[in-house]
């Protein structure tokens, strides 16, 4: 191919700007290699799929597909404000959670400004502060000695916070590492924040955290005016595919995401489901007594192989496999297999599995043993 011939004509951010690679689609997969019931691993959804009341909201709100959708998200928002005890006005909906965070980049950063992260942390916090042409700030992380390993080293990243600084991305528990902050250490971190520094902690993986210490930073909204706390719909809930997360925020703050918002952001079928599993907490626990066994059959099988994956709170693992990542994938994906190679966050020997159902972990474990 030709050199792009825009590639001079879009603003130096864009230029160099690595888009998001997101996990090979089943069908892609088995088409290009001729294979059926292939297994995927690769992107943290739920193997038990939506709760069934979602699938029936989505089936009831078919006939006004003509329609609009809610663009103020009134219903759903009433809903998350009965769930979580803070007044709607709290609530930002998203097309998915990644939209909430691209609003807050959209928000309070821009040329001449600074966002700070962790070095492997999710990818989506490069791309949203780079595209607003602000410079990223990426935080070492932990080598295992002072915290878990690869996971956030808030010492490090309050380092970073600087005048510059308007946004500090905090992922709790982290994607890809699986590794959680506990409540002392990310309150004390919130306490040494400057008040211009909006603080976002992307509690992505919230519903399936069980350890005590994990602290649910709803608590600090009152506390902190400048935290943004983001959650979602496709990772326990089931929906990834309908694109439906949300922040929580002081009001002022979400009315200042609120301008910048896109007109009806989220779609009607994703408004309906998301309220519906709101409300269907048997399907959670279900959801989370699979991944509860899976993760244990995943992390017995992998250290059967000789491997020490990290231990995680969420629904996926990270494994060092001691050379590169890419080949053994690619010999994955031959055996019908799609896990995640990590290499866009800077570990070019893990790979990032996530829980399954208990046939698909066997089958992840068994081609895996092959392929080493
Ligand atoms: C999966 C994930 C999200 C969710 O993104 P959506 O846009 O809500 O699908 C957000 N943050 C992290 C850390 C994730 O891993």
């Amino acid at each position: 191919m030709r050199t792009n011939p825009y590639l001079g004509l879009c603003v130096p951010s864009v230029a160099s700007l690595s888009p998001y690679v997101p996990g090979k689609p089943v069908s892609e997969l088995e088409r290009e290699l001729g294979i059926r019931d292939s297994v995927k691993l690769a992107s943290n959804e739920n193997p038990l799929g939506p709760s069934p009341l979602a699938l029936q909201a989505i089936r009831g709100s078919q006939p006004d597909l003509a329609r609009y959708p809610d663009g103020s998200a009134v219903a759903l928002r009433r809903a998350l404000s009965d769930r979580y005890g803070a007044p709607p006005e709290f609530f930002t909906v998203g097309n998915g959670s990644n939209d909430v965070l691209d609003m807050v980049a959209r928000v309070f950063l821009g040329p001449g400004l600074e966002a700070v992260f962790s070095v492997h942390a999710f990818a989506v916090y490069p791309i949203c502060t780079q595209a607003v042409g602000a410079t990223a700030r990426v935080a070492k992380a932990h080598d295992g000695t002072r915290g878990p390993r690869l996971g956030h080293d808030l010492e490090a990243m309050v380092d970073l916070v600087g005048d510059r600084t308007r946004v500090v991305f905090v992922a709790n528990p982290n994607n890809p590492t699986g590794t959680m902050l506990g409540r002392d250490e990310l309150e004390a971190f919130l306490e040494r924040m400057p008040s211009q520094v909006i603080v976002v902690i992307d509690e992505a993986y919230f519903e399936y955290v069980t350890d005590p210490d994990y602290p649910d930073a709803l608590q600090w909204l009152r506390r902190f005016p400048n935290l943004v706390v983001t959650r979602t719909f496709s990772k326990a809930y089931g929906l990834a595919a309908l694109r439906v997360g949300f922040g929580v925020s002081h009001p002022q703050l979400a009315e200042l995401l609120h301008r910048v918002r896109h007109p009806f952001n989220v779609n009607s079928l994703a408004l309906a489901a998301a309220e519906a599993a709101l409300g269907d907490s048997g399907h959670i626990a279900a959801s989370l007594e699979v991944n509860r066994a899976g993760m244990a059959q995943l992390t017995e099988g992998l250290r059967a192989l000789g491997l020490d994956p990290i231990p995680s709170v969420a629904n996926f693992l990270l494994v060092d496999l001691g050379r590169p990542a890419a080949y053994i994938d690619a010999a994955l994906l031959r055996r019908g297999c799609i896990a995640r190679p990590v290499a866009n966050y800077g570990l070019p020997r893990h790979l990032r599995v996530t829980i399954g159902l208990e046939h698909e972990n066997e089958r992840f474990l068994r081609s895996l043993a092959e392929v080493l």
